[in-house]
């Protein structure tokens, strides 16, 4: 998509920092962090959001948790981590291409 900020940067037509990148996945450093350790984990596939998966996604799905196990292995700080995802407008989803905040490195509240 063309016009999908995550999608250029998928291909590297906008420049980001890239923590690290799987067949399926990229993990971004989030440009404005909410807590001292932020990544974006990033389906390379446009998907819009959470509720326009389906069962083809799942794989996809699969190797997004299994690369926020692997951020919290390796990432110093990052053992204990909070995964979240914005699903629509109302929920605070600001860009419209499905990602998974990793967020690690303080104590969260509840
Ligand atoms: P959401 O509100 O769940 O859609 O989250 C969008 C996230 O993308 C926010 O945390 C932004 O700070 C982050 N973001 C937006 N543009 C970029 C960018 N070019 N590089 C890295 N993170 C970005
Ligand atoms: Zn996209």
């Amino acid at each position: 998509m063309q016009d999908c900020i995550f999608c250029r940067i998928v291909s590297k037509e906008i420049p980001s920092k890239i923590i690290r990148e799987s067949e399926q996945v990229i993990v971004l450093q989030d440009i404005a962090p909410k807590a001292p350790i932020h990544f974006l984990i990033i389906p390379k596939k446009h998907i819009r959001d959470l509720s326009s998966c389906d069962s083809q996604d799942s794989s996809v799905l699969s190797d997004i948790l299994m690369m926020a196990q692997a951020l919290s292995k390796e990432v110093p700080g990052a053992e204990n981590f909070k995964l979240l995802v914005n699903n629509g407008h109302s929920a605070g989803q600001r860009v419209f291409h499905l990602h998974f905040h990793f967020l690690a490195g303080k104590v969260f509240s509840e």
